[in-house]
């Protein structure tokens, strides 16, 4: 039961359980409107606890009841492929309902549809090299097996940021490991994952392996998590609702995998190559509207070139094109939606009032973008430490600078945070920098880079502190969907 009108660019969509679409069991709908001009895009069946046993049983039956989690790895394999192969032919659809959804600019939309591609590419390569271990030489008589298995049914709660991307990395190693799945996305934009389902269908992967329900984080997305039949909890999303899910999810002891908050610090020494330092550090806090995870939203420089730094990134930044996402040169879309707009001017404020020197932006956009929820892209300079601007995740298009003299204050000033989620340091002597990640307590270090290294997908990724437990991506991320079991062999005696 999905339907997409190209002309208004109006798409509804049903749950997706047990491989049919169907309409939630008390027949509520809920509905979204573009952040970037107010229209409406999408009305989504809005499930309640009923629609989750529902989803639950079906992917409860796949697990138990079929062959799914037995599958043998070059069938699974070239499964996964398919998936990497439909989602690159349905890029521009994909890429579109995202944009409308969210007011990510299309050609970033679009490319995280191609990335999610690579995801299910990775793993299909992965489902193929997995092993287990032998315990051989402990002992004469004795063998060891260490196996690993699918833990079972997973909850996969994602935020709204990246819809699809952030899905698929639950989903795609979920699916190598042989695991079946519901997938609660964010009722913000849900489009990605029911879009994935048809996906994944078409695929040929078999029914209720993969299900999707829409609905209310508090209502479906806790019944989610309390369920006694779900096995795993994998949540990405904030911190505060993160420690609600860690917490529920602990009464009959589920695994948990969390992907939380960060406020990641980018450090920036005096020998780095200034030019590329600027460029990073624009889109380290830009991208996405500031609307990431891994934003690099403290700048920490070395005094002697601040000024030089400072300039120049005021200047790309007053250059950004900032507008309707659809449009291919936009740089910088709306924010999701007034709730975060005015988080995101609370903290303005709290940077004026706390004395951070305002170096650019700082207002709502009005003009042509009155009907859309856009901000300029601001940068506070000078800002004190202590600063709730400096400490607090605010997930909006603000960065705050601050000026370091040695790599032992960047040091100290990068890990003085209740995150850690990531960093970056710049510096062109590799001793340095690498001196300096070592010393950092974050799970994702750049040397030189801000985001992308050219390594995406084969690196794990996760927090350190209030940023999270366990890592998603890289052979880390396929373990995260298993259980390990030791099989003791006694041989007999020669
Ligand atoms: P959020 O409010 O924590 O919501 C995340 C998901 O949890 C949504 O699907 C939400 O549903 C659901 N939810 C809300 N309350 C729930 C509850 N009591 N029980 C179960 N599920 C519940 O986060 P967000 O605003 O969507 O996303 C922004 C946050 O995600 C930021 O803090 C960001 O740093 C973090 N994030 C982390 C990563 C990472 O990889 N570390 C990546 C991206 C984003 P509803 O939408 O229906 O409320």
């Amino acid at each position: 039961m999905t339907a997409a009108d190209e002309d208004t660019d109006f798409a509804e969509y049903g749950l997706f359980i047990d491989g049919a679409w169907r309409k939630s069991s008390d027949g509520r709908t809920t509905e979204r409107t573009s952040p970037s001009d107010g229209r409406m895009v999408g009305r989504y069946a809005r499930a309640d606890v009923q629609d989750v046993d529902l989803a639950v049983a079906a992917a409860r039956h796949a697990f138990d009841d079929t062959p799914w989690a037995t599958l043998a790895a070059p069938k699974r394999a070239a499964l996964l492929r398919r998936i990497s192969h439909l989602l690159l032919e349905c890029t521009d659809g994909i890429g579109r309902r995202i944009s409308l959804e969210l007011g990510k600019p299309i050609s970033l939309a679009r490319n995280e549809v191609v990335l999610t591609a690579e995801v299910f590419e990775y793993y299909a390569a992965l489902t193929l090299d997995q092993r287990s271990e032998l315990v051989s030489r402990h002992s004469p008589s004795a063998l060891g097996l260490v196996l690993k298995e699918p833990v079972g049914v997973v909850a996969m709660i994602t935020p709204w940021n990246f819809p699809l991307l952030l899905l698929s990395w639950k989903v795609a190693p979920a699916l190598a490991a042989g695991c079946t799945m519901v997938a609660k996305p964010a009722s913000a934009t849900p489009g990605g994952a029911l879009d994935l389902a048809t996906v994944i269908q078409d695929a040929g992967i078999p029914d209720g392996v993969f299900n999707v329900i829409t609905g209310s984080g508090g209502e479906v997305g806790m019944a989610l998590v309390e369920h006694p039949n779900v096995d795993k909890v994998a949540f990405t999303g904030s911190t505060e609702v993160g420690r609600t899910v860690m917490a529920a999810a602990a009464v009959n002891m589920k695994k948990i995998s969390l992907e939380l908050g960060g406020k990641s610090p980018n450090i920036i020494f005096a020998d780095a190559d200034l030019k590329q330092a600027v460029r990073n550090a624009y889109w380290g806090i830009f991208l996405n509207t500031g609307q990431a995870c891994q934003a690099g939203s403290r700048v920490l420089v070395q005094r002697e070139i601040h000024d030089e730094f400072l300039a120049a990134l005021v200047e790309m930044t007053k250059t950004s094109k900032v507008g309707n996402p659809l449009d291919e040169n936009t740089m910088i879309g709306p924010l999701v939606d007034e709730a975060q707009f005015d988080t995101v001017m609370g903290y303005i404020q709290q940077g004026i009032d706390g004395g951070g020197v305002l170096a650019v932006g700082g207002k709502r956009l009005g003009g042509d973008l009155a009907g859309g929820i856009y901000v300029e892209p601001t940068i506070f300079d000078d800002v004190n430490p202590q600063a709730s601007i400096f400490r607090d995740e605010i997930f909006g298009p603000v960065l705050s600078i601050t000026t370091f003299d040695t790599a032992d204050e960047a040091v100290c000033l990068a890990n003085d945070s209740s995150f850690g989620l990531a960093a970056a340091v710049w510096s062109s002597n590799l001793d340095t920098a690498i001196k300096t990640a070592k010393k950092i307590h974050a799970g994702t270090v750049w040397i030189n880079s801000y985001y992308d290294a050219g390594l995406p997908f084969a690196m794990p990724m996760g927090g350190y502190k209030n940023s999270g437990i366990g890592r998603e991506l890289g052979r880390e991320g396929l373990d995260q969907y298993y259980e390990t079991k030791a099989v003791h062999i006694r041989l007999a005696k020669d």
